[in-house]
């Protein structure tokens, strides 16, 4: 029997259907989701059916701090009176949103000038990050490789964020965003870094972990997706990073 139950909460992004995680031994949740009205009613509804309530919940995980895995972290973390956690490479980018996300739109900006993106686009672009999902500020704590919540054990795979982590427990490895099926956003060509960063993930797994599945957050047109062995997709994912740099 599972350690855990999923909750499909809605589409974030185009990388298909999100799923939060409730591991309802460490009144834990694991990515809760998009910030939407919706979003808060399939997560409240499932975390009920599950052997835990909401007030059940103690602590509130978040594999990194894009919008669609953090946006109800905060309104959960509300209801069930539950602390959240981050890696303390994204920790600041969840508590402190407003002023992240001011200095984020500034950076877009000065790059899509730089590219020559015509200034009524670019607007258009900044436009679509309005209004901000999260709260101004919000209490989150920090944490390092290795550190437990609720006997969860945190493990630093960066590479689609600079903080990303994904969570372990004895059985079950739930991967954010750092694998997914057909590509990985941040890896390739987007920043130098973050691609060093994420090899040296793929690199981690390759032969690690082997008895543990590993669950991501998102899921593709409403299929269950779990793969046994996360180093065989990380090597597709290094393949196709590779022929991009070489077209
Ligand atoms: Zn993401």
């Amino acid at each position: 029997m599972s350690d855990f139950v999923r909750i499909p909460v809605g589409r974030g992004t185009p990388e298909g259907v999100n799923s939060a995680y409730v591991v309802p031994d460490s009144g834990v949740v694991i990515d809760p989701g998009p910030p939407t009205d919706s979003s808060w009613s399939a997560l409240r509804d499932g975390i009920e059916r599950t052997e835990i309530s909401v007030q059940g919940i103690d602590h509130v995980l978040v594999t990194h701090w894009h919008a669609d895995h953090a946006g109800l972290a905060c309104r959960l973390a509300d209801r069930a009176n539950a602390s959240i956690h981050l890696h303390e490479g994204d920790a600041h980018l969840v508590g402190d949103y407003t002023e992240a996300r001011q200095r984020r739109l500034r950076r877009d900006a000065s790059i899509l000038g730089r590219w020559g993106v015509p200034e009524r686009i670019r607007e258009a672009l900044l436009d679509r990050d309005a209004p901000s999902p999260l709260p101004d500020t919000y209490p989150v704590q920090a944490h390092e490789e290795g550190d437990r919540i609720a006997g969860i054990e945190v493990v630093h795979t960066p590479g689609h964020t600079k903080g990303h982590v994904s969570f372990a427990t004895a059985e079950t490895l739930f991967l954010g965003d750092v694998l997914l099926p057909t590509y990985t956003p941040n890896v390739g060509e987007a920043t130098r870094a973050s691609t060093i960063r994420w090899r040296r993930t793929s690199r981690r797994w390759s032969g690690s972990r082997p008895s543990q599945r590993a669950e991501p957050a998102s899921q593709v047109t409403g299929r269950r997706w779990t793969w046994t062995r996360p180093s065989k997709q990380c090597e597709n994912t290094t393949t196709s990073e590779r022929k991009t740099r070489t077209t």
